[in-house]
């Protein structure tokens, strides 16, 4: 029988919190396997901020930085360290025994003594051609207000809005320290969103909303100029003109793969101890925006990326496999078993 060589940590992912467990883990020589994704199409490596232009709030780059080329530098980073690196996605695992299998899209299953999972989620879009283009070359759309909002290309500038949720309220209100108006389209007449972050959207001098209305259309060539709207109820369509368009239709985390294994909120995110990243099964660590619908930042997913090596580390450690990184005491002890036998 072929005996499968079993990896030390496995990383599921390549945004932010896969590439800094990937450092943290190989540096504590762990020799880690990160399977990266298959590289091409929207849902290609690098997670979200591959649909990110400039960056200008990561810590450490003065001067702004475009997501892929952050995503680039932090996955040299971690191959300078002894990571690997597979072009290929998970398709399937098994958690429910350690060491838990993982199956590649291509290559032969393996199996690893520990797994950070850190596949992300993905901004919904309406899925216009034109939304996916310009969010793709920074024409300004984009799904993350926060992320891009700041950046000179919106300032003073009309800038839409799309959603009815506590995200669109955010975003929106957000906007308005940039925006000479913000305009939200809703396609219903009422917001999903809370009461209270609905009436401070409601009560601001800055904030229009578009009831009832559909954005079909996105207009411009490398920049955006305009939308195309729909009336709900009567059908009439008409065009506004606006210098960016902010999507904030929801989100959804990169779970598909996990059939279910890990615990969930109702939102679909993956259920972790507070403050930690610890999975309900001992050895699954989990990172990034897949266990994270507040922050939603490269910086806070890279901070869950390093707790996760960390907690991998030690959970390895306590098992027989390199050094703890920290000296445990009575609340860190990892007492998880770990079936190798299995
Ligand atoms: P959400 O609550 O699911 O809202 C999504 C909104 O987008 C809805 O208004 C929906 O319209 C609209 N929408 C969905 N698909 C659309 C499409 N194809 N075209 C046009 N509109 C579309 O998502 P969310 O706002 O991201 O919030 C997710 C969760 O996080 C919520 O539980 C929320 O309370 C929470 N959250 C909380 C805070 C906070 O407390 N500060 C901030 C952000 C998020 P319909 O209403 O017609 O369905």
């Amino acid at each position: 029988m072929n005996e499968t060589k079993i990896e030390n940590v496995v990383i599921i992912g390549s945004g932010p919190a896969a590439w800094t467990a990937a450092i943290y883990a190989a540096r504590a020589n762990l020799q880690p396997l990160v399977f990266e994704g298959e590289p091409m199409g929207i849902d290609g490596p690098g997670g979200q901020l591959m649909l990110t232009t400039d960056i200008e709030n990561f810590p450490g780059f003065p001067e702004p930085i475009s997501g892929p080329s952050l995503m680039e530098r932090m996955k040299e980073q971690a191959v300078r360290y002894g990571t690997r690196v597979a072009q290929e996605l998970v398709v399937d695992a098994d958690l429910s025994t350690a060491p838990f299998r993982i199956k590649p899209n291509y290559s032969d299953e393996l199996r690893a003594h520990a797994v950070i999972v850190a596949t992300g989620a993905k901004a919904k879009w309406i899925g216009l051609p034109n939304e996916l283009r310009l969010a793709q070359s920074g024409g300004g759309v984009s799904a993350c207000a926060v992320c891009d909002g700041a950046l000179p290309f919106y300032r003073d500038k009309v800038l839409a809005v799309v959603g009815g949720g506590d995200t669109a309220m955010e975003e929106a209100l957000y906007l308005t320290k940039f925006a000479s108006e913000v305009v939200i389209i809703h396609r219903r007449d009422s917001f999903r969103a809370s009461k209270a972050m609905a009436s401070r959207v409601l009560g601001h001098h800055k904030i229009r909303v578009l009831w009832n209305t559909q954005v079909i259309d996105v207009l411009g060539g490398d920049e955006i100029n305009g939308i195309r709207l729909r009336d709900t109820q009567s059908g009439a369509e008409r065009e506004l003109a606006v210098g960016g368009l902010f999507v904030a239709i929801g989100h959804e985390p990169n779970t598909t793969f996990l059939k279910g294994q890990l615990e969930t909120t109702q939102h679909g995110y993956v259920v972790v101890v507070p403050g930690r990243t610890a999975t309900a099964i001992p050895g699954v660590f989990a990172a990034g925006d897949l266990i994270d619908d507040y922050y939603r930042q490269a910086i806070t997913s890279a901070g869950t990326g390093c707790q996760a090596a960390l907690e991998a580390e030690r959970y390895l450690a306590h098992h027989g496999i390199g050094e703890s990184p920290v000296v445990e005491t009575a609340e860190t002890i990892v007492d998880a078993p770990m079936d190798h036998e299995a």
